[in-house]
């Protein structure tokens, strides 16, 4: 018969064994945390794949309680697959700082392309209205005007814009 890994005793919790394949008291469960496994997957970086193998326990969600069950996995045996993915949980702090700094500088250069692209949009905008300033500064007689004229092949009524024309005209000479 098992007994607790850390008391000795022999009253061990039945789902606890089942599920994990370690023999532990009631009391001393405490000392073998378990953790969601979604919460499991990203603070230690682990798949699905990762931790496929391991057991779990079934826990209903306490804040949706229509949600499926929560997976519970053991913390330890989490961290033994953390390390044997990442080399140790050291290393794992340091890509989650990593994935952290490099969110980070993202969001900074996204952030200045944005500023980037306003600032673009401004000269532009400032272009356009120097140029319709110039524009409406012109003598009246050069002022875009649009006008009725009839074609005289088809007859009909068209419009025209005259400067468009008078620009042509002096660029073909
Ligand atoms: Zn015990």
């Amino acid at each position: 018969m098992a007994s607790c890994c850390h008391c000795r005793s022999q009253s061990i919790v039945q789902d606890y064994e089942q599920a994990f394949g370690v023999a532990v008291c009631s009391a001393c469960r405490k000392y073998e945390p378990t953790i969601s496994k979604s919460n499991a997957k990203s603070t230690y970086l682990l798949s699905d794949a990762d931790l496929a193998r391991l057991g779990h326990l079934e826990r209903q969600n306490p804040r949706h309680k229509e949600f499926s069950a929560m997976k519970m996995l053991l913390v330890s045996q989490v961290e033994e697959v953390a390390v044997q993915k990442h080399g140790s949980l050291a290393a794992v702090a340091e890509e989650k700082q990593r994935r952290v700094k490099d969110k980070i500088e993202g969001r900074v250069r996204r952030r200045a392309a944005e500023v980037q692209a306003a600032a673009v949009a401004q000269q532009v905008a400032a272009r356009v209205a120097a140029a319709v300033g110039r524009h409406s500064a012109q003598p009246a007689g050069q002022q875009a005007q649009e006008e009725d004229f009839v074609d005289p092949e088809t007859g009909k009524r068209q419009k025209r814009f005259a400067p468009e024309y008078a620009a042509a005209d002096v660029e073909e000479f």
